[in-house]
């Protein structure tokens, strides 16, 4: 079976004291009420993930991501962070092209290759986000788009790399709007990316891929969001900035 994933990106919220709180909430909570075998990962911005998962330490199925990465291993390049800095503080997961940084920082498929590629090299398992706009799925080019951005920023992966992936698809005009994509609409996609991984990299893989949905998932959506076959958890924005919030969707994962 393969594994579900319930991750919580924090974007550029909270200050240390705000996210130290937080997560000491989840995980208290986590432990008395969850007994089911999702893996929950709190991703933090930069300054927190170390004492994040400090915190988190040996937590069985918790674990500690990041929300970006630089595309290079080490270097002159002010301002970045490298995947095997963020291996050595504890992070697990990082998150590759988010579509606010394709949106605001310009990240494109063929820069987003180099990151899944750095960030592999570094050891950590890339979250690589897909997603269309509204504009794109208005104008019925949502297969399209999502087809470039798996191709281009992931198969040119070998299948054992691969096989460390995990793809979020996230419809740009889900997040953070309050609008979910119907079970339907969602389900539909991520049968369709499951395909394109199995005519690349075959059946086992593909049925071994997690696929997780991302955009507007909160407590009242998630049971039925995870009971699709081919959604295998989700990437929780809002919602992941409050404990209650955050707890209920990993809870709806039984
Ligand atoms: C996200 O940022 O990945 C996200 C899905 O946000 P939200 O849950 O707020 O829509």
């Amino acid at each position: 079976m393969r594994k579900k994933i319930i991750a919580g990106n924090w974007k550029m919220n909270k200050t240390f004291e705000e996210g130290m709180a937080l997560v000491t909430e989840i995980n208290g909570m986590l432990r008395d009420e969850y007994q089911g075998s999702a893996e929950v990962v709190i991703i933090p911005p930069f300054t927190h993930v170390n004492a994040v998962s400090r915190m988190l330490g040996d937590e069985k199925n918790i674990s500690t991501g990041a929300q970006n990465c630089s595309n290079h291993a080490s270097g002159a390049y002010t301002g970045e962070v490298s995947a095997a800095m963020l291996y050595s503080v504890g992070a697990k997961y990082v998150i590759i092209g988010h579509s606010e940084r394709r949106q605001y920082f310009m990240e494109h498929n063929a820069w987003l290759a180099q990151k899944v590629d750095a960030a592999l090299a570094g050891s950590l398992l890339p979250i690589y986000c897909c997603g269309e706009t509204l504009e794109e799925r208005d104008s019925n080019k949502h297969f399209e788009v999502l087809e470039a951005q798996i191709k281009e920023g992931l198969f040119h992966l070998a299948a054992e790399q691969f096989s460390n992936v995990v793809i979020a698809y996230e419809p740009v005009w889900a997040i953070g709007t309050g609008k979910t994509a119907s079970t339907q609409q969602a389900q539909e996609v991520h049968a369709f990316i499951r395909n394109l991984v199995k005519e690349k990299y075959g059946d086992t893989l593909a049925q071994q891929t997690t696929i997780q949905y991302g955009g507007s998932v909160k407590p009242d959506n998630a049971a039925e969001l995870f009971a699709a076959s081919d959604i295998d958890g989700a990437l929780v924005g809002g919602a992941a900035l409050q404990s209650r919030s955050f707890v209920d969707i990993v809870k709806a994962m039984r």
